[in-house]
């Protein structure tokens, strides 16, 4: 299995355009600091890749990974398609990045779906571009692709809506409060048995998710407070408090093993969150000054 992981950071990246706390101040300051919405490019096969999310990097993502580069023919393309875990906005807008393809194929549960066509409405924006060609990801182990060797399969987390979607009517396979809304995606080699557990957004750790993390050998897991307050101080009275759709960094249920040989990695960082990449001390909890503005943006 050859996965490369293209970003780690939650809405809005590090550095987020509209945001001078340390965090993000210090990641201009020090390019190796600066993080890339959460996203994973993921070998189907030999010269055939999809993308974990469409992050709003996508196109910076790709430049930066020379597995995903076109050629030899001027349009020709390794990447294949996209497998969605949500529909939040920092894992989707990307897809319109890609409206030079001939057809997209999007990899999404049902409510997912139908968010992106009837919330933001992306098959008429577009379908005048490119063909969108979509397929179903549930629970059942799928082949990622015919040729592939790759299965994969989704676990499901959280009925946690995007903002956009708040008032959406459910699809006729969709019940209104499916936890399908958001997963984590299980990648498994068919042909060594092992697996990879890619969650990105988790905002509690549900037990179905313990058993999917206990059997990977290896997990990609978000957290990202450190404690529950962390935003509130520098909040202001316009951020409603937790639940924060993250599970905190010091959360024991987050803490909790796998398996004796499985191996866990943060995901989703935010500007606040220490990374192996920078020696900052543990952030104050009064780090960020935009909490106010970057929590109601991003819904996290
Ligand atoms: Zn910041």
């Amino acid at each position: 299995m050859r996965v490369r992981v293209l970003g780690t950071a939650a809405g809005g990246g590090v550095p987020q355009w509209n945001c001078a706390c340390p965090g993000c101040s210090g990641a201009r300051a020090h390019p190796g600091w600066r993080r890339r919405h959460a996203s994973l490019a993921v070998q189907a096969a030999e010269g055939r890749w999809y993308l974990v999310n469409a992050t709003p990097d996508l196109g910076e993502q790709v430049e930066e990974c020379p597995e995903l580069h076109p050629g030899p023919e001027p349009r020709r393309t390794p990447l294949a398609g996209v497998i969605l875990t949500d529909a939040e906005l920092d894992h989707t807008l990307g897809i319109a990045r890609l409206r030079e393809a001939d057809g997209i194929e999007i990899v999404a549960t049902a409510p997912v779906r139908n968010a992106l066509l009837t919330g933001l409405h992306l098959g008429e924006v577009l379908t005048p571009y490119a063909r969108l060609d979509w397929r179903p990801l549930d629970p059942g182990d799928r082949p990622l692709a015919e040729d592939s060797p790759l299965a994969i399969g989704a676990v499901p987390v959280s009925a946690k809506r995007p903002r956009y979607a708040a008032g959406l009517d459910a699809a006729d396979d969709d019940a209104p409060d499916d936890d399908a809304w958001v997963v984590a995606l299980r990648l498994t080699d068919r042909t060594t048995g092992r697996s990879l557990l890619y969650a990105p957004a988790l905002a509690t750790w549900p037990d179905a998710f313990q058993r999917a993390a206990e059997s990977a050998d290896h997990v990609i897991v978000d957290g990202t407070f450190w404690s529950d307050d962390e935003p509130s101080p520098a909040a202001s009275a316009r951020a409603p408090p937790p639940p924060w759709g993250i599970c905190r960094s010091t959360d024991p249920a987050a803490r909790r093993g796998g398996s004796p040989h499985s191996k866990r990695a943060p995901c989703t960082p935010t500007s606040t969150t220490p990374t192996p990449s920078t020696t900052r001390p543990r952030p104050s909890t009064r780090c960020c000054g935009n909490w106010a503005s970057r929590w109601p943006q991003t819904g996290w």
